[in-house]
């Protein structure tokens, strides 16, 4: 070893806490899908996962991560890294029975379900839009170590000379994101098995230890997170005596504990002080530990640990202002601390890599980085930590992001004058007495039944859509057969006997990167795609400039579907924080500056709608809850922009005009104050498979206007009968005033198909009718 090596167990100067999965050309997804469909062997989908694990290890190494010592972290999963951890703690839930497959069969079942069993629930990571799949914990649920695959993919790297850190989702994190299963006991808690839990990771960690690996990463995100069932403080403690117990194992590798998507800093002493090897903290999301570290006691605490600083955002794919960085590392290592440079999180919420990317303006392109510009970056970091000159790089970065900021459309002045002169007038519409009066004139009936907007994306809208895409059909033909379709769509609406009708959005490839396509400030990428569950994948709209409406959107669709029917017909938008949320959004302005932006595009919209006869315009925000700052500190100041951005964009609307919005979800708890907020005349939200339990809280909170809690669970092909959705009918209606009440399914209907959809919904119109007779 040379003087200026690192000692071998070090973990090296650079590295990341893990890397896209599904490879360059979703090559995963495709293996995975044909493996599903029996077109694939199980021995062909290792091979393949296998490949792509190879090839990803190469590739960190080739741009700059040491192929030694841990840099290199081996974060594949054939489908989610918390079902991952299910199986390495054989925590398989009693429910799915005696699994006599292969682990990897046994695998997919608890992601998929079968015929006899329904699937793991999933649900949406931290404040993230990938989804897990929740672990089911009782009082019974065994868990015993099976490491196999662990150990095995630690080997294979070894084989191709590269020495990898597995990683891991952690025990408290792990049993904080559990849910008791069905057969728990009243009252249980999965974290009361912290204990036994931890002594499998006890044993994983021996095993691989025995296998050589020097490193594993332990990802513990319920650090940063106020709203997980235990309150901060009490995730600190149980963080503290399960790394105690970890630490403590005589048979290890080193431990670096990750706590990505937030602020850790209150925490950064007491997890500096655990027993354990290195400790990395979010510096995007979360703070430096000024304090700590002005008076020494971050240092004194870290020792002999190393600190990962994780300053490369994970989030985003815009470059690094590596000079800032630089400069946080430097206060760092200023104050004595054994830095190693790192990413705020997993590169898995970023696509692979931005020279994949053909089509861009090549100017936008200059802005960018993907997960392998963030590898360079970090490596680039850490070469300056070391003491080599990176002052080159450094006048680049600088010079990339003035030309960002000095680029036609980044900022816009008529756009900024517009945002800033809009008003608390313009976020406040009539009193509600008000506008329910005006509305009567569109005589919409007690228990008015609708949609929540699409209608079953069929085989042939998709590939009318793809041959256009191609070039293959002209814009007349295109729009020729969207109106064709439109046109059943409202006849079938009107046969099934809905009150309040929806044009279908069958024009929309996605609701978030349809409009991104027409509105200005957006840029689509190729191959920009990031996982969202399991081998799903989505590729978000990248917003770089300041946004504008340069022509209407949806209208002459809207207004299409209206001239051929005497009902009302809801136009439909999605607004502002959602489209936010599902895009990679600009990093050098707040949040909620554009928001402002895209709220007035869509009041222009909205406008436009009125204008051209629409009296009832849906502006859909299922993302409001998932942008939810984890930490509580951050709650307030985000509700108020989210909330305002609604407001601005539905503001203009007149008293007469309804305005509805739709929540995909059931968990109000933390946010109903601004559900209110949003001041709809009617909201739509899940409420099936909770069978109505969220109309209470909301009744409870005094919610006055309309609600629509969904009666059809639309997430299934089976089909609710009439007496099923007529129960849950009464028992919303036991809890709220029948005028307040609304019947419709739980989300739009763009994933089902047409057998299942006409015969829900036919049993959904019978239904409200039925309760309608009773009162
Ligand atoms: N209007 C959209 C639809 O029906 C809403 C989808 C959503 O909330 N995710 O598809
Ligand atoms: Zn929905």
């Amino acid at each position: 070893m040379t003087a200026t090596e690192q000692p071998a167990s070090q973990l090296p100067p650079a590295t990341i806490l893990g890397y896209p999965r599904i490879g360059r050309r979703r090559e995963l997804k495709r293996a995975v899908e044909a493996f599903w469909a029996g077109r694939l062997s199980e021995d062909e989908l290792v091979a393949t996962a296998a490949d792509l694990r190879a090839a990803t290890r190469a590739r960190l190494v080739g741009l700059g991560l040491t192929a030694e010592g841990g840099a290199v972290p081996e974060s594949f999963s054939f489908y989610d890294q918390v079902l991952d951890a299910t199986l390495a703690l054989g925590a398989i839930p009693a429910r799915f029975g005696e699994q006599t497959g292969s682990d990897l069969a046994t695998y997919f079942t608890l992601a998929r379900g079968d015929s006899e069993h329904q699937p793991l629930e999933m649900t949406k990571w931290f404040d993230t839009n990938y989804h897990y799949s929740v672990p089911e914990i009782d009082e019974r649920t065994p868990f015993a170590a099976r490491p196999d695959s662990l150990v095995a993919q630690y080997r294979e790297a070894r084989e191709q000379g590269i020495e990898t850190r597995p990683v891991l989702v952690g025990p408290v994190t792990y049993l904080l994101l559990a849910k008791a299963s069905d057969d728990a006991g009243n009252g249980f808690d999965p974290i009361s098995r912290l204990d036994e839990v931890t002594a499998v990771y006890a044993e994983i960690l021996r095993a691989l230890a025995a296998a050589g690996a020097s490193w594993v990463q332990l990802d513990e995100p319920a650090l940063v997170s106020d709203s997980l069932r235990v309150p901060r403080t009490e995730v600190l403690t149980l963080v503290e005596r399960a790394y105690a117990a970890l630490g403590g194992a005589v048979e290890r590798p080193r431990i670096l504990l990750t706590a990505p998507y937030g602020d850790s800093a209150a925490a950064a002493t007491r997890l500096a002080a655990l027993p354990i090897d290195a400790v990395h903290a979010d510096l995007v999301r979360g703070d430096l530990p000024a304090a700590a570290l002005a008076d020494g006691s971050l240092a004194a605490a870290l020792a002999d640990k190393q600190f990962v600083a994780g300053v490369v955002d994970g989030r985003n794919i815009w470059r690094t202002d590596l000079r800032a960085a630089f400069e946080t590392l430097g206060a760092l290592q200023a104050a004595g601390i054994n830095v190693v440079v790192g990413t705020s999180n997993s590169l898995q919420h970023v696509p692979h890599d931005v020279s994949d990317e053909t089509k861009l303006d090549a100017r936008l392109k200059s802005w960018l980085a993907f997960a392998d510009q963030k590898v360079e970056q970090v490596a680039v970091l850490a070469k300056g930590l070391a003491g080599e000159s990176i002052e080159q790089d450094l006048a680049e970065v600088d010079r990339v992001l003035a030309d960002r900021d000095a680029a036609p459309g980044v900022h816009v002045d008529e756009i900024r004058a517009r945002v800033a002169a809009a008003g608390e007038p313009d976020r406040n519409r009539v009193t509600e007495g008000e506008r329910r009066d005006a509305q009567r004139t569109l005589n919409i009936p007690q228990l008015a039944t609708t949609t929540i907007g699409s209608f079953p994306q069929t085989p042939e809208i998709r590939k009318a859509r793809a041959s256009f895409v191609r070039g293959e059909i002209d814009t007349a033909a295109y729009e020729g057969f969207l109106r064709d379709e439109i046109a059943s769509v409202i006849r079938l609406q009107e046969e099934i006997g809905l009150d309040v009708l929806v044009h279908g959005e069958a024009e929309r490839n996605d609701m978030v990167q349809y409009f991104a396509e027409l509105l200005d400030g957006f840029a689509v990428t190729e191959h920009g795609w990031v996982q969202s569950y399991g081998s799903r994948a989505t590729r978000p709209s990248i917003l770089w400039g300041d946004v504008s409406r340069p022509a209407p959107m949806t209208v002459r669709w809207s207004e299409y579907a209206q001239s051929l029917t005497d009902k009302p017909v809801k136009g439909m938008l999605t607004g502002p924080v959602t489209i936010l949320a599902w895009s990679f959004v600009r990093d050098d302005q707040p949040l909620g500056d554009t928001a402002s932006q895209v709220a007035l595009a869509l009041r222009d919209e909205i406008a436009d709608l009125v204008d051209a006869g629409i009296g009832i315009v849906q502006v859909d925000e299922p993302a409001l809850r998932e942008l939810l700052p984890l930490d509580r500190a951050r709650q307030a100041a985000y509700l108020d922009w989210s909330v305002g951005s609604f407001r601005l964009a539905t503001g203009g609307a007149g008293a007469g005009v309804q305005i509805h919005t739709h929540l995909c979800y059931s968990e109000f708890g933390e946010i109903i104050e601004a559900v209110d907020g949003l001041d709809a005349d009617v909201t739509s939200i899940e409420a099936a498979r909770s069978r109505m339990d969220v109309v209470e809280p909301l009744g409870d909170h005094g919610y006055s206007r309309g609600i629509g809690p969904g009666v059809y669970d639309i997430h299934s092909p089976r089909v609710p009968g009439v007496d099923e959705q007529t129960e849950l009918i009464r028992i919303a209606a036991a809890r709220i005033p029948g005028e307040q009440l609304w019947v419709n399914p739980d989300c739009g209907l763009k994933t089902r198909g047409y057998d299942e959809t006409v015969a829900s919904l036919k049993n959904l119109v019978t239904a409200a009718k039925a309760v309608r007779a009773e009162a």
